[in-house]
């Protein structure tokens, strides 16, 4: 069985004393690619730096995290801290030099659960950089917490003809946005935590399995209380979309390795 965990920070703080374990256990439970997204300048070097410590298994999306990239990022989030705004021209450039080494841009997006004064400057940085993922015609994975309507309003559009691929990581848009994004022909990568989330549920239930995609987001979201999260959880996202889906885990966890391959390309 092939599985694939499409986001992930393995750069986070909580992975530092065992990351070799976290691999290890991840290939062991079928994981035979981890998607590693960046959320800031020092964020993407690292994740760069992982997928050249583990090129099997380790993947690379650089991006600009919408708070991150105001320089408004909370203290303690694990990752590497931007307390000033994130010059995106030059972390462009800075991508353009490492394209070949990377599957996609982000993770980026809206976020107005974070920050409620600067939606207008947000939207703006996300037009930019979508406009420089068309211009890599690299696929996009968007985070739009809070912001799940604005978000399809602007990759709609940007974005004309499918020219990159769009994965929403997380979604937690309502039943009529699902719909909407996922008539644009939008990915939706499922996490882990699916096994206690309704909505997830719900999200799998309402979308063609063609569009699925499962991640974990570790070190957050776990599906198991009290326990960090891990790559190798993924395959309970797996597990409960079979049971919705009414297939079996190995034809899901096939049909979901063919959409990663068909969005990220290798
Ligand atoms: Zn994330």
């Amino acid at each position: 069985m092939q599985l694939v965990d499409v986001h992930c920070h393995l750069n986070h703080a909580l992975y530092k004393d065992d990351l070799d374990a976290v691999i290890k256990r991840a290939k062991e439970a079928g994981v035979k690619v981890i998607v590693c997204s960046g959320v800031n300048p020092p964020g993407n070097r690292q994740v760069l730096e992982l997928a050249q410590k583990y090129p099997e298994m380790v993947k690379a999306c650089l991006g600009m995290y919408p708070i991150d990239a105001l320089g408004l990022a909370p203290d303690e989030t694990g990752l590497p801290r931007q307390t000033v705004p994130i010059n995106l021209d030059e972390e462009f450039e800075f991508i353009k030099k490492n394209k070949d080494k990377i599957l996609g841009i982000g993770e980026i997006g809206l976020d107005f659960h974070w920050d409620a004064e600067h939606h207008s400057q947000q939207e703006e940085n996300f037009r930019k950089i979508i406009r420089f993922a068309l211009e890599l015609k690299k696929p996009i994975v968007i985070h739009s917490r809070k912001a799940e309507k604005e978000c399809i309003d602007v990759l709609e559009q940007e974005i004309k003809n499918k020219e990159i691929l769009v994965v929403m990581h997380c979604f937690s848009g309502n039943k009529k946005l699902i719909q909407r994004a996922a008539a644009l022909g939008y990915y939706f990568s499922i996490p882990a935590n699916i096994v206690k989330m309704q909505h997830f549920q719900m999200l799998a239930e309402m979308v063609d399995i063609q569009q699925l995609l499962t991640e974990t987001d570790g070190p957050w979201l776990s599906p198991y209380a009290n326990q960090k999260n891990e790559s190798a959880f993924v395959i309970e996202a797996v597990k409960k979309i079979a049971e919705i889906k009414k297939l079996n885990v190995e034809e899901v966890a096939e049909q979901i390795w063919e959409n990663y391959k068909r969005v990220f390309g290798r």
